[in-house]
């Protein structure tokens, strides 16, 4: 555990809580009374059945989901979902309306037209995604089967505060990098996908939850690995699940839980947000901040400096104290500050302290 307190603000696969960790090396060689580890636990046995029944119930409680919401960990990523999502819920000559607010939106937009066809409700690509829309500016068409939005934009920086209403069409939303950040009304949604790496866990798991009267509107007609219907009838274990990552999401929220709950969470987040936004909006002279203020994300903070030699001065500075992974992605280039739950504030203390020491330094 040498590496801590290197504070790691990786936009996905990011750090993890501690707590998961240790439990985690502890209990790979024996978990719990067992005389086998994580890894090893058979996925027919009661002791999965249990592991398994136990996190779908702690999904459930902190997203403050009823029980006629079905709780699923499926494999192929959130990128997975982009594909069956359209393959469950439209028949050719169907359509769905889709909110275009970054990257990964526009990728499940994409998938999109294998199957039927998609209205966009609205696009901030002639803004860099710079924002996500009002209310007023969605436009849906009435024969849509679901509206999909992507919750927290990870690439631009840009969240969602309140979800929209969507006059009686099903929402689906993409919650990848914002799952259980802080209270959110996810009962207004058909259904919810997010992949693990961001806040949930490590990589191969993707949490669907699935409102069961849209459930029952999905296609019977697929091949059973790409049908939610059958992975909901099999209770998941349709095939071999990924148990590791299920015990890693099952550590997560005990760690909520421990930290306070979601509501703790929540107000530990906003605090890590606000103090970077705040170094950050005293220097608008030097840094050019992506998001546009009412869309900022708390999960991803993106913004540029003045040259490409300050930004890589920026980057290599940072590293040096022990800041790492701030570089942004490769399509969006600059900084991206990722604060997912598991960051402390202490992290988001130095980066703000350095933001601000930064540009005094180097402000011409
Ligand atoms: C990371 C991310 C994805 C991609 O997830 P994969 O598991 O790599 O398929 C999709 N959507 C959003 C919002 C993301 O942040």
């Amino acid at each position: 555990l040498s590496r801590f307190p290197v504070f790691n603000f990786a936009g996905g696969p990011a750090s993890l809580p501690r707590l998961a960790l240790e439990r985690l090396r502890e209990e790979m060689f024996a978990y719990g009374a067992h005389p086998y580890g994580v890894f090893e636990i058979n996925h027919r046995s009661r002791v999965f059945e249990e592991l398994l029944e136990g996190t779908q119930q702690g999904i459930r409680d902190l997203m403050g989901l009823s029980d006629d919401f079905e709780v699923l960990f499926l494999q192929g990523g959130a990128s997975q979902q982009f594909a069956m999502v359209p393959m469950n819920f439209l028949r050719a000559g169907d359509t769905a309306d889709y909110v275009l607010t970054g990257g990964w939106a526009q990728k499940a937009f994409d998938q999109v037209r294998h199957f039927a066809g998609a209205h966009i409700a609205f696009s901030s690509k002639d803004t860099a995604y710079d924002r996500v829309p009002r209310q007023d500016e969605l436009s849906f068409v009435p024969e849509s089967k679901y509206v999909h939005i992507t919750t927290n934009n990870t690439l631009y920086g840009t969240q969602w505060h309140s979800y929209p209403s969507t006059e009686g069409i099903p929402l689906v939303g993409d919650a990848s990098s914002d799952i259980l950040c802080r209270r959110m009304d996810y009962s207004n949604f058909a259904l919810l996908y997010a992949s693990a790496q961001k806040n949930l866990g490590p990589a191969g798991c993707t949490l669907v939850v699935i409102h069961r009267p849209f459930l029952d509107a999905a296609r019977p007609d697929l091949p059973e690995i790409f049908s939610y219907k059958s992975h909901v009838e099999k209770k998941s274990i349709l095939n071999t699940p990924p148990i590791l990552q299920i015990y890693m999401i099952s550590q997560t929220l005990e760690w909520i839980k421990a930290s306070g709950g979601i509501a703790a969470v929540e107000k530990e987040n906003l605090r890590k947000a606000a103090i970077v936004y705040q170094a950050l909006d005293e220097h608008t002279d030097f840094y050019r901040l992506k998001a546009e203020k009412a869309s900022r994300s708390i999960m991803n903070v993106t913004f540029d400096l003045p040259t490409p030699n300050l930004l890589q001065a920026f980057l290599t500075e940072a590293t040096a104290m022990e800041m790492i992974n701030l570089k942004g992605p490769r399509v969006q280039g600059g900084v991206r500050a990722s604060l997912y739950n598991p960051v402390p504030y202490a992290a988001c203390e130095r980066l703000a302290a350095f933001i601000d020491n930064f540009a005094k330094r180097n402000r011409s």
